[in-house]
């Protein structure tokens, strides 16, 4: 089975229940692979259930702040939190470039602060972070396994922020595509092909409050227009969009039910979640006695 969690909807803009971005796709029980790192996201993680020893990686789309601040929370936790991993670096992936310097760098101002708790505490210290990079790929690319579970990455649209990755999940009961932040382009369509969900960063310019945004047409250039995500949708076949990065927040019913509607008007028809924090989705094609083989 795959279960897709939203660990933060949200965006730099600061609005109550939603956590920076993230997204933690698990595959059964073992494998447990967190998407970006926002705000809040250890927060949301032990929220949905979490500890911080059970992910077998985090991933970073691209090295813009909001996708990022919570990454030192998330590193510095899984040392001080929990014994099982504090010797033990938490491993990073991510495309080759300033999202990869950030993070090897990440816990450098806290150098003294851990080894003053290490010597207080007698753990095995400081904090560390392994980074894997890769080159971002103009086509998809595989760029790792665990298990029979494999990710592959591409390059997709946020310039002037680039390298900008969309990632790719396939197992056995499904695949599950990241679009990160991107405006909608060839790469990301090419790699959301067939996916049986499609966790999509979504704009809808129309809806934005006057005030909200310093520079909406700059955001328009590299974000997804939610009718443009629609007409991708069809033309990838995708299983099922689960909307996030939602720009603007909705903050009622209503707002939620445009994103929906504007999908719909691009011809989409398969299930669309709007999502909130912690909302999940589950794929499960083997029975039951098949997905514990
Ligand atoms: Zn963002
Ligand atoms: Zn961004």
């Amino acid at each position: 089975m795959i279960r897709v969690t939203i660990t933060g909807s949200g965006t730099p803009i600061m609005v109550s229940g939603r956590a920076g971005p993230g997204v933690l796709v698990a595959v059964d029980e073992d494998v447990k692979l967190q998407f970006d790192a926002g705000r809040a996201t250890t927060l949301r993680l032990t929220e949905a259930g979490v500890a911080l020893p059970e992910l077998t990686a985090l991933f970073i789309t691209h090295h813009h702040s909001d996708h990022l601040v919570g990454l030192s929370d998330l590193a510095m936790s899984w040392w001080l939190e929990h014994p099982a991993t504090a010797a033990r670096p938490l491993p990073v992936v991510a495309p080759d470039g300033e999202a990869a310097n950030i993070a090897e760098h990440l816990l450098d101002v806290w150098q003294t602060e851990m080894r003053m708790r290490a010597d207080h505490t007698g753990r095995p210290g400081p904090a560390t972070i392994s980074v894997q990079r890769f080159a971002a790929p103009q086509t998809p690319q595989e760029i790792f396994t665990v298990r029979d579970v494999r990710v592959s990455a591409v390059q997709v649209r946020h310039e002037p922020v680039t390298p900008a990755v969309a990632y790719r999940v396939d197992a056995a009961d499904g695949s599950v595509v990241i679009s990160g932040d991107t405006a909608v382009c060839p790469g990301l369509e090419e790699i959301a092909t067939g996916a049986t969900v499609l966790v999509q960063e979504a704009f809808r310019p129309d809806a934005v409050p006057a005030g909200l945004l310093s520079d909406p047409e700059a955001l328009a250039a590299y974000h997804s227009e939610v009718g443009a995500v629609g007409e991708m949708a069809v033309r990838a076949g995708v299983g099922a969009l689960m909307l996030t990065h939602l720009i603007p927040p909705p903050v009622s019913e209503e707002e939620k039910a445009g994103f929906v509607d504007d999908v719909r008007a691009a011809g989409y028809q398969g299930p669309v979640v709007v999502a909130d924090d912690l909302n999940f989705v589950e794929v499960a094609t083997r029975r039951p006695e098949e997905a514990a083989t």
